[in-house]
């Protein structure tokens, strides 16, 4: 945070939340060097829906538009209005296309709809006819996913629409991209291109973060990742070619002994199996640490006093308990790495049972927030919030 000493930081009591723009930025330049930007390959855009997975839309997207991201994808209409405040010229997608009626103020603040179904179509063709304007307008087809998107038949009723407004992208998203062996990434890509065959020319984008680690390269002409950008890994199972970016500590309040045989937490769901040392740290289920990584036997693992130590007994709202007792001598005070150099968000996520992409965007809003390496103007926003 700026102008917060260390001191200042820990005497908040609260978790500290680092992100670092400039391992975000290189991860960016990184996937867009993947996708072939510059030559002949695809734009880079991002994806910074959900508060930019729960790591801040402002600062977050004011480092990618200095490294020269010029498309945006976000879920909601709030979510584009957010981001149009930022930047009066770049591209922005909203995914979850635009409810019945709210035609106009996607068009008010400039926001692009991926739109995916017939009625969505005609209500927006509809819309610019009146408006006397060929609104842009994303056309999102579906390929396996049955989630959103036109499904292949409606493509033939399409075209008695397409005139009423401007298509400026065909897209389709993957279902499983991070499991590069899946046959069904190839099906996909044949699907999007025999729709894409049947719509007129347009840019066309098919990729994720994983995606873009297919052997296949389905790059097109946009690729959109998310996830990557914020450090998570987008080839599980093999190293994480991204850089980390986000870092979260927390602090021990207390430290005690107990005897075996007693137990901690709520609902005594853990014993202790003989004499241990606990600490109880400042962190819960309130701040995203989530209560499906409480450990009956043992639980999900964060950094102390030199090594790995698991939670024990359950994660409450605002608290967590920590077996402290073959770790490095600690006190009160001191500092916890529950996310960061040796605990990574893809590694608390399969021991918390859920994907890094819920660790993220579950991340506390009560967190002290520090952006290491923001551009002049985003480090003015975080402040302001
Ligand atoms: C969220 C989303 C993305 C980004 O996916 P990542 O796996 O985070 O890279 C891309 N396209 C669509 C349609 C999405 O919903």
């Amino acid at each position: 945070m700026p102008g917060m000493s260390a001191d200042e930081i820990k005497a908040t009591g609260r978790a500290l939340l680092e992100i670092d723009l400039e391992a975000l930025a290189e991860n960016y330049r990184t996937l867009a060097a993947r996708a072939g930007s510059g030559a002949s390959g695809a734009e880079c855009a991002a994806v910074v829906k959900a508060d930019a997975y729960g790591l801040g839309i402002a600062p977050v997207a004011q480092r990618l538009l200095a490294e020269g991201c010029e498309t945006f994808f976000v879920a909601h209409l709030a979510e584009g209005q957010a981001l149009r405040k930022l930047t009066p010229d770049a591209r922005i997608f909203v995914l979850d296309g635009f409810p019945p009626g709210a035609a106009k103020l996607y068009v008010d603040s400039d926001l692009v709809p991926v739109l995916g179904s017939l009625p969505e179509i005609a209500e927006w063709a509809e819309f610019c006819k009146r408006d006397g304007a060929r609104h842009a307008a994303a056309l999102h087809v579906d390929t396996g996913m049955n989630r959103l998107g036109l499904d292949r038949r409606d493509i033939p009723r399409l075209h008695a629409l397409l005139p009423a407004f401007a298509p400026v992208l065909a897209m389709s998203h993957f279902v499983s991209a991070e499991d590069s062996s899946a046959p069904r990434n190839r099906r996909q890509i044949e699907r999007f291109d025999e729709a894409c065959a049947l719509l007129p020319p347009m840019p066309a984008s098919l990729c994720n973060s994983s995606g873009l680690f297919l052997e296949e390269a389905p790059f097109l002409d946009l690729v959109r990742p998310g996830y990557a950008l914020y450090g998570g890994n987008p080839t599980p199972g093999s190293d994480n070619p991204m850089r980390r970016v986000v870092g979260l500590s927390a602090l021990i309040l207390q430290i005690r002994e107990i005897a075996g045989g007693e137990t901690a937490g709520y609902n005594a769901i853990w014993t202790a199996p003989s004499r241990r040392k606990l600490a109880t740290i400042n962190i819960g289920y309130a701040d995203g640490f989530l209560r499906s990584g409480s450990g009956g036997d043992y639980g999900v693992e964060v950094f102390a006093g030199g090594r790995n130590c698991p939670v024990v007994g359950r994660i409450s709202m605002d608290l967590t308990i920590i077996d402290i007792s073959e770790a490095d001598p600690l006190q009160r005070g001191d500092r916890v790495e529950i996310l960061g150099e040796h605990i990574g968000i893809d590694d608390l996520a399969s021991q918390a049972g859920t994907i890094g992409y819920e660790i993220l965007t579950d991340l506390g809003r009560r967190h002290i927030r520090a952006y290491a390496n923001a551009t002049a103007k985003a480090d003015e926003t975080s402040r302001a919030d």
